[in-house]
């Protein structure tokens, strides 16, 4: 099977979060994308909201994509999880090699910082989803010797390889879960940036206010 790990905070998910997996699912045509979120998350500390509403708010925004999964490994654990030993665990549990690891441009910059990052690029395929905001010749330069960059126009059956990272462009949706915070705390509409679903639980829960 061809499974990708969709990895993040989701403090709340978003569209730009549930149309990237749709579009890297039918570009890379893959089995599965399963959702990762992290349980105390080792870079993020600020406003992150209980991580079983987080998963709940995942569960309300996959309603329907039957190729969609959320992994609890992370928010099960009890504590600060590195993708790494993730990743291995997951490897087991699925009984599967054929893995990617979906990351938006951002946080494939700071990848240096993860920990066993050089190890980590030959356990897993990275697919880095590049975010309008974000240049993508600043990772293509500070990570050309670590990895073999491909970009990728066409929908295709890419194969998962050793220290290959492919670039997709998704359609663009200009939005993040901070910006989402931001307009809640200061009384904006967040219609259509998240499922309606996510957003009734969010105004029940009282999130982010
Ligand atoms: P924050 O604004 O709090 O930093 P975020 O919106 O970036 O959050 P995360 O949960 O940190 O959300 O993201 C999980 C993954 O999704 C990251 O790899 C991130 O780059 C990617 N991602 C987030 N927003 C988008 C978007 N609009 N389009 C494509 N990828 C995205």
């Amino acid at each position: 099977m061809r499974i990708a790990i969709f990895g993040g905070t989701f403090n709340p998910v978003h569209i730009g979060h549930i149309r990237g997996a749709i579009s890297v699912y039918e570009t890379f045509k893959l089995d599965k994308v399963i959702f990762l979120p992290t349980g105390i998350p080792p870079h993020k500390k600020d406003n992150v909201a209980n991580a079983e509403y987080r998963y709940t708010m995942l569960k309300l925004a996959i309603e329907g994509l039957k190729f969609c999964e959320i992994s609890r490994l992370e928010i099960d654990s009890n504590r600060v999880n590195y993708t790494i030993d993730t990743i291995g665990e997951l490897k087991k549990e699925l009984k599967e090699d054929n893995l990617f690891f979906v990351v938006g441009t951002d946080a494939f910059y700071y990848l240096n910082l993860w920990k066993d990052y050089k190890r980590l690029v030959d356990e897993i395929t990275f697919i880095v989803i590049r975010r309008p905001e974000y240049d993508t010749k600043i990772i293509l330069n500070k990570y050309a010797e670590l990895v073999d960059f491909e970009e990728i126009h066409e929908n295709g059956k890419y194969p998962t390889q050793k220290r290959k990272v492919y670039i997709y462009t998704p359609p663009a949706f200009d939005v993040s879960s901070s910006m989402i915070r931001r307009k809640i705390r200061n009384g904006e509409c967040i219609k259509y940036l998240v499922p309606e679903k996510v957003e009734n639980f969010i105004k029940e829960k009282r999130l982010y206010q």
